[in-house]
């Protein structure tokens, strides 16, 4: 029996998808105006993690996911400009034209980190009609007002604003009042559903026209308007990282609430940040990491997936190249193990059935990847058989075990034409040959190892 933890609720609650046959899945995608950093992907391993053990567990899974190309302001609460814009400034091209690019990036790092595509993706920018259709029923109902450069939400109508933090609304006033406020609007806590091109917005690039003026929608309404178009409205799971409780999420269950009378979804679960440095990820402190960042430094992307794992994913996490070694040097010995023998027909039942009890546990990951530590060193059971199960628990892990990434890369030609000289050395037992020419392979970046299969090579790791 599945039980996953309710930020709404704040209980850990057994999981009962609306249909039986279908789970509905909504996630927030990523603002694309720039590249993801190591902690927005940390919240796509742990929401990947989610729908492979939705999956295991036997459900179908419908996930849908949006992609921010509008109106995601740099402050969350209606204030600064669009990061898109920004973007846009900063690479002197189109919005659109940034969109495009980064997105088209975002799913390479989600490829490489075998983090399985949403059925449906859908952004912001193709999904205007039916975010206006939401704020028209808003504004009909008396849920939204039209200011001099906006139109508004107005959250003292709605009598439980600011339950999934269990915030009180004056709380909330309270919090913002060093955020500049918008003269604007009636409450501070109310937010943006459609900017006017009017005062700091006359210039923003891509508008389209409105019932209340030509402009471009909020970033909240998006979410609202997506995942009813993609999944309908109740669905059972929105899924997120941990920032965006206290605003987006809030907002995006106010309008969904407010427009149909019903609840937007049953249970909201939440990652926690990667930290590093026990800090934000910043790009001004030189914290903000890529993916392409551990690449360079030698790391394959599953081995910062293997960290993830080793996290629980409402817990912190904090990131330091240390604890990206030793994730790597872990996987390395569990590849070496899953290389050493083929799988057998069947596996370790006991420890098999352990493993759904973690997973069911709200993805209790941590446990599931001790346990299958403790299975490789189990000494009562056959090689084939254990590698049967770890087969299986690799559908959720998701580190290529059937295809173990290898230590060896690629070696270029100068490189290997210094192991081919060192092999006829060793042949001729002129180790101090040898010798020196392992070290002229390791001042140029790569490690030998001699083993009974002959040398091996990799690439050093700089960390
Ligand atoms: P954004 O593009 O800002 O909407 O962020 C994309 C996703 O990454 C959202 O689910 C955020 O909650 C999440 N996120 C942002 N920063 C971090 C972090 N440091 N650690 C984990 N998740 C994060
Ligand atoms: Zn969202």
């Amino acid at each position: 029996m599945l039980k996953l933890y309710n930020t709404l609720s704040k209980k850990v609650e057994k999981f009962k998808p609306i249909d039986d046959k279908e789970v509905k899945l909504y996630t927030c995608g990523p603002t694309v105006y720039n590249f993801v950093h190591i902690g927005n992907l940390r919240t796509y391993i742990f929401e990947d993690l989610l729908k492979r053990t939705l999956e295991y567990d036997g459900y179908k899974v419908n996930h849908a996911m949006n992609i921010t190309d509008v109106g995601h302001l740099v402050g969350d609460g209606d204030e600064g400009e669009d990061k898109l814009e920004v973007g846009a400034k900063r690479e002197g091209k189109n919005p659109l034209d940034i969109a495009k690019f980064y997105t088209d990036k975002f799913f390479e790092d989600t490829d490489a980190l075998n983090i399985i595509k949403p059925d449906q993706v859908l952004s912001a920018t193709q999904s205007i009609p039916e975010q206006i259709e939401i704020i028209k029923i808003l504004v009909e109902k008396g849920f939204a007002y039209q200011g001099k450069q906006a139109v508004y939400f107005d959250t003292s109508k709605l009598a439980d604003y600011g339950k999934l933090t269990g915030q009180k609304l004056s709380e909330k006033k309270t919090a913002r009042e060093e955020i500049i406020i918008d003269k604007d609007k009636k409450h501070q806590a109310d937010f943006a559903l459609w900017f006017f091109l009017t005062g700091r917005y006359q210039n923003h690039i891509l508008h389209w026209p409105s019932p209340w003026g030509e402009g471009f929608p909020g970033w909240h309404i998006e979410c609202s308007a997506i995942s009813r178009k993609l999944l309908g409205q109740p669905f059972d799971i929105h899924s997120g990282g941990v920032d965006h409780i206290g605003t987006h999420h809030t907002n995006e269950i106010a309008q969904s609430e407010a427009a149909f009378g019903m609840p937007l979804c049953n249970i909201w679960m939440h990652g926690e940040f990667l930290q590093i440095n026990s800090g934000k990820m910043a790009k001004s402190a030189g914290t903000f990491i890529t993916l392409q960042d551990l690449k360079d430094k030698g790391f394959s992307p599953l081995d910062f997936r293997y960290l993830c794992l080793q996290a629980h994913y409402r817990t912190q996490l904090n990131f330091t190249w240390e604890v990206l070694l030793s994730a790597h040097n872990a996987l390395e010995k569990l590849s070496e193990f899953l290389s050493s023998e083929k799988p057998g027909q069947v596996g370790c039942a006991g420890y098999e059935e352990e493993f759904v009890e973690f997973l069911n546990d709200d993805l209790n990951l941590p446990k599931a990847l001790a346990l299958a530590w403790k299975l490789i060193d189990d000494k009562e059971l056959p090689k084939e058989a254990k590698i049967n199960s770890l087969l299986k628990f690799d559908k959720i892990f998701g580190l290529n075990f059937a295809n173990p990434p290898s230590a060896e890369h690629i070696v270029p030609q100068d490189i290997q034409m210094l192991i081919d000289q060192r092999e006829l050395s060793r042949q001729q037992k002129d180790f101090k040959k040898s010798d020196e020419l392992r070290k002229h392979i390791e001042a140029l970046g790569y490690e030998v190892m001699d083993t009974a299969e002959g040398q091996k090579i990799r690439k050093k790791l700089q960390i």
